[in-house]
């Protein structure tokens, strides 16, 4: 049965080597039908010259080169896309999750799962920050979401071919990979393990890069946020309604024109309401239109080891 491994690569000249030593190490029992895919998403360090010289010593090791830096979840997918195996594989390059629960995962799969996905249960190292936003995030992105997203995992798992056919089937532009897994469904099951702490190098997901794979998760997982927008104008009509009387009243009880302040008070109130109501449209809208230009995901400017070529240039 062959196994893929697929490893989404951003500036890790520093993580290559440890990463290829132990992905090695973890295919032995499998070692002629394994396939290690490293995708380089437009780095500009070493990253693509260590994973080509490293191609020609270890026979099982693609590389995928893409022509600009398309984010983590697309370069993952070209990743997929380009995956042969029977059973896929996924994890980051800076080795936070263990390579070595393949081994538990292949098990768990061999009794019938199509998702074997990974379950933080520590995440040593992380800033307090990065971990109170992650915990907020999947908490709300579950409230807001019309599918169950299992909370605290990653794209760290296991899938099964017809598990991966389902999530490559999805068109969509904007992907939020585990979301699709997801909603794909299937047999799914959790494997807890500990997070370790980045080996080398630095995040690669800054405060930005974070927020818009936030935005993408929410936007593509549930439109209640369209619908908040709805119930917002309501609570805004109820305020009017209550200000009317507080107006009508003051007319009659005190005679006086009422103040300047509760005009302004009333004009900030709702311009606030109609902007957030039009950003929030703006974001569908804006996600709309990037669908609907249908661009390919990404283009690959090199390969090298041995390539699924008709699998690899061709997105979707
Ligand atoms: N990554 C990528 N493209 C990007 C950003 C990140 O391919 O634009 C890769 C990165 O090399 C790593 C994985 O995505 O293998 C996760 O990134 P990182 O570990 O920096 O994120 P964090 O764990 O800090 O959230
Ligand atoms: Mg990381």
């Amino acid at each position: 049965m062959l196994v893929s491994i697929v490893v989404p690569c951003m500036n890790e000249e520093q993580s290559i080597p440890h990463l290829l030593e132990r992905l090695t190490k973890v295919i032995e029992p499998w070692k002629d039908s394994a396939q290690i895919i490293l995708v380089d998403d437009g780095s500009s360090d070493d990253t693509w010259k260590l994973i080509s010289e490293a191609s020609a010593r270890i026979p099982q090791l693609v590389g995928l080169k893409l022509s600009a830096n398309r984010g983590h979840q697309i370069a993952l997918t070209a990743g997929l896309l380009a995956a042969k195996g029977e059973r896929i594989f996924m994890l980051d390059a800076d080795l936070q999750d263990p390579p070595e629960v393949l081994g538990d995962m292949m098990l768990m799969m061999d009794r019938g799962y199509d998702v074997v996905y990974g379950r933080r249960v520590s995440r040593r190292g992380e800033t307090v920050f990065k971990r109170f936003t992650a915990y907020v995030f999947y908490r709300l992105l579950n409230l807001l979401s019309d599918v169950p997203i299992p909370k605290d995992t990653g794209d760290f798992r296991l899938i099964s071919r017809r598990a991966l056919d389902a999530v490559l089937s999805m068109p969509e532009r904007a992907r939020f990979v585990r979301g699709m897994f997801a909603w794909a469904g299937f047999n799914q099951i959790g494997l807890e393990y500990e997070r370790d702490p980045r080996a080398h190098g630095v995040t690669k997901y800054p405060f930005r890069a974070m927020l818009r794979f936030a935005m993408d998760a929410v936007t593509s997982f549930s439109i209640s946020p369209l619908r908040f927008a709805t119930r917002l104008s309501f609570f805004s009509l109820f305020v009017t309604l209550m200000m009317s009387l507080y107006v009508g009243g003051s007319l009659v009880l005190h005679n006086t024109a009422p103040g300047w302040a509760s005009t302004l008070l009333a004009v900030s109130f709702f311009s606030g309401i109609q902007l957030l109501t039009l950003g929030i449209m703006g974001e569908y809208i804006g996600r709309l239109y990037v669908e609907v230009k249908n661009r390919p995901l990404y283009f690959v400017s090199d390969e090298v080891g041995e390539t699924l070529s008709s699998n690899t240039d061709k997105p979707s």
